[in-house]
Formats: structure tokens, C-alpha cells, sequence
């Protein structure tokens, strides 16, 4: 079968590979219909996570056909259609019990990094991903969702990881009725955090980013407020400035690691290239978030990534959230707000590339060509 796979930074190429079998009875295999590339795959690809081992295959947003079950699975059978969440989880664990999908202990033991995720390097479980025309989808009586008639595979693709992440962002910066909510990154995620800050009564939101068709499409798409950090001179003067001069009651960090310009140190503590400097849209989100204020993050950083300034955070008595998203806990409700047209999450995709092609894919997101907000991988039929 055709697959994407890596052979080390920036570098990533169509392959044929074996195709997938069943290893544990709870396994599915999966034909894929659709496969995102995703803001969290550019970190992978610019060779940023430790342990992303040459001959990976990527793609951890994807929706498909089931073809093949394992003997324990009872809830999928051949010929659904689902879309995966991300999230690789048992179901049993301790975390899974708490509905903490993204931190699943069995999917992926070691304790420092995130639970399982699809196509995501050694540090969260070494399992292929689904940029390519079949996946092994471990507890599929668990993740896999089955697609509701009707529903559009481009809006299903994006609940596998854009809109929940985007979501929950909005969910743990604890937005008020009439707060003001400051998102950084006008990526897919950032643009999804906005729309959503909406859903839980923010009044104004406001999207910083300096990729100005990106700052539009947030204006158009999430109707908020959209800035250029080049344009706006010191960020958090500006946040005082536009606010009641205290500052925004919540901010939200959709960029992650890209700001710092950091390479990650690995979980076994090898320290593989960390340069000077600092997450840059971490520590503005905690210098323009008001005293007492919530700053949520979902931008991925690094097991041991050392970056948060406490000093501002005490002093300020700011509340900070992270986690990587739950997807299976907020699909019921998401699920519906795309059935009920309250989300539009296919406006986001912009690119619809032959999986073929994917080592282009990726050039152009990572560069951020083309005007491209969100692309998806279409194997061929
Ligand atoms: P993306 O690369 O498309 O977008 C990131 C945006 O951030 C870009 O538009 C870039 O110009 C902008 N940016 C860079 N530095 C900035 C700064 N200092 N201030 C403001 N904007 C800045 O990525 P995406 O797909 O939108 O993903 C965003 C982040 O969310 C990534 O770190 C990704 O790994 C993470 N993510 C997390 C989860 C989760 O579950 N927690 C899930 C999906 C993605
Ligand atoms: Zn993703």
C-alpha cells in the first residue's frame, strides 16, 4: 500500500509499505477515506520530537472505511465508516475512567509524555499513522466513531482533531459570559479556538498571528477580531490598551513549540538542541492574560520543555490549563453542533492533495503556501 514516510527532517516521501495487519485482537484496519496534515505533524517533520524514528508513517486526523477486525471487536464491523480521534486510549485506565482520552496510561506507559497518538514518533506509543491508504487502529471498541448519514468526510476528518482541540481550548481557559479572550495563532486550531470562544460567551475575541490571509480568514471564519503582532508594536501594552487596561480575561496558546525556535530534549533526558530564547506566544499569553486571568494551552511543547515564567505567573495568580485535547469525551456534543450547522469545520480545509503528492503537502503547509489554511491527503480510490 501507498504511505507517507519519514526519512528525517524535512524530509518525507510516498512509499509503498506492507499493508497493516491485525496485532491484538481489539485491533481494527482501517481504509482511509481522508488524512489531514496538522499544525502537530510540521513539529514532527521539522525534526523536533524526540524519537521520531526514519520509516514512520505520520497522519493522526483521519477518517475511513473499517476492512478487517480483530476478534474482540464489538462495535465496529467491516464496511462502517469512522472517523478516528487522534487520541489512542484503552477505555480502562485510570485516565480513560476520568474521560482523559489524550493521556491514556495503556496506549502509552510512559509517564512524562502524552497518551497514544497515531503516527506521533516513539514518545507517544511508535504507532503508524494514517497518511496512507490503510491504518491498524488499536481499541477499536474505543476511538473509532462511526460516521452519521449524511455527515460530510471533510466534517468528520476535522472532529478527529481540529474541532475538539479548538474547543476544548476555549473550554479550559473557563470563559465567563462577556470576556474577553485573546487567542495566539491563527493556524487551524487557533481559528477553531476563536470560533469557539463564542460558544462560551465570550464577547470579543481577538487572533493574533503575523500570516495575514490567515488573519482574514479568522476575521471571516470566527468573526473576531484579527491582529499582526508585526503591526501592533509590544503585545502586552496592546492587550492593556484594547482592554480596560487590566488585560484579557483569558488567553489561549494555538502555537506551541513553532514560537521558540527550540529543539526538544528527549524523555530520557538527552538533551538533543535546545537554543536561546523563549516561547514567544507562551509568554505573551501570560503577559497580556489579567491578574487572576486563565491561560489554556494547546500548543504542543516538548516532554521536558522548561519554558513558563513563573515568576509572572505567581506574581499575577494566573491559572494555567494544557493538556492534548480528549477527543472521544467532546465528540457527542461537537458531533452535533457540525449535524446542526453551529460548526462548519470543512470551511477550514483549503487543500485537497492526492496522497501521492503528500512530500509537497507538506512543503506548502509548512511554508504556509498557497494561502493554505488546512490541507487534506485523499488516497486513491
Ligand atoms: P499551524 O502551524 O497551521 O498554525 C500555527 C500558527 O501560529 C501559524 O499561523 C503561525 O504563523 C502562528 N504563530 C507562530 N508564532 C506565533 C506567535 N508568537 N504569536 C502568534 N501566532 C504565532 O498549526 P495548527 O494546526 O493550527 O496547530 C497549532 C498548535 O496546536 C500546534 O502546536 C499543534 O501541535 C497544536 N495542536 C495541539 C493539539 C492538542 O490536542 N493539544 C491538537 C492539535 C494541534
Ligand atoms: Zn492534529
Amino acid at each position: 500500500m501507498l504511505a507517507m514516510d519519514y526519512r528525517g527532517p524535512k524530509r518525507v516521501r510516498i512509499e509503498n509499505k506492507p499493508m497493516p495487519e491485525i496485532l491484538h485482537p481489539e485491533d481494527a484496519i482501517v481504509r482511509v477515506t481522508r488524512s489531514c496534515i496538522c499544525g502537530s505533524d510540521l513539529h514532527l517533520y521539522n525534526g523536533n520530537v524526540p524519537d521520531t524514528r526514519v520509516g514512520t508513517t505520520f497522519g493522526h486526523e483521519f477518517t475511513g472505511e473499517v476492512v478487517e477486525i480483530g476478534s474482540e471487536v464489538t462495535k465496529l464491523k467491516i464496511g462502517d465508516n469512522v472517523l478516528v480521534p487522534f487520541n489512542i486510549a484503552c477505555g480502562r485506565c485510570a485516565f480513560c475512567k476520568q474521560e482523559l482520552y489524550g493521556n491514556c496510561h495503556e496506549a502509552n506507559p510512559q509517564a512524562t509524555a502524552a497518551g497514544g497518538i497515531f503516527g506521533y514518533s516513539h514518545t507517544t506509543g511508535g504507532y503508524h499513522g494514517g497518511q496512507a491508504e490503510y491504518v491498524r487502529v488499536p481499541y477499536a471498541n474505543v476511538g473509532p466513531t462511526i460516521i452519521p448519514e449524511g455527515m460530510d468526510l471533510d466534517d468528520a476528518v476535522m472532529l478527529t482533531d481540529v474541532v475538539p482541540t479548538g474547543y476544548q481550548a476555549a473550554e479550559m481557559g473557563g470563559i465567563q459570559k462577556g470576556d474577553t479572550v485573546m487567542v495566539f495563532g491563527a493556524g487551524p486550531v487557533g481559528i477553531m479556538a476563536a470560533k469557539c470562544s463564542w460558544l462560551f460567551g465570550a464577547g470579543r475575541v481577538i487572533i493574533i498571528d503575523k500570516i495575514e490571509y490567515r488573519l482574514e480568514f479568522a476575521r471571516n471564519y470566527a468573526q473576531c477580531e484579527a491582529y499582526n503582532y508585526e503591526e501592533i508594536g509590544d503585545i502586552a501594552v496592546f492587550a492593556k490598551k484594547t482592554t480596560d487596561s487590566l488585560g484579557a480575561d483569558v488567553c489561549i496558546d494555538a502555537v506551541g513549540a513553532e514560537a521558540t525556535g527550540n529543539l526538544m530534549q528527549s524523555i530520557t533526558g538527552r538533551k538533543l538542541l535546545l537554543q536561546a530564547g523563549s516561547a514567544t506566544a507562551l509568554h505573551w499569553a501570560i503577559n497580556c492574560v489579567k491578574k487572576g486571568g486563565i491561560v489554556s494551552i494547546v500548543g504542543v511543547y516538548g516532554p521536558t520543555d522548561n519554558l513558563v515564567p513563573i515568576g509572572n505567573v505567581l506574581n499575577k495568580g494566573i491559572t494555567i490549563r494544557a493538556n492534548q485535547a480528549s477527543v472521544k469525551r467532546l465528540l457527542p456534543r461537537l458531533m452535533e453542533h457540525v449535524q446542526n450547522g453551529i460548526l462548519d469545520p470543512k470551511a477550514l480545509i483549503t487543500h485537497r492533495i492526492p496522497l501521492e503528492e503528500v512530500a509537497e503537502g507538506y512543503r506548502m503547509f509548512a511554508n504556509k503556501l498557497d494561502e493554505c489554511i488546512k490541507p487534506v491527503l485523499i488516497p486513491p480510490s
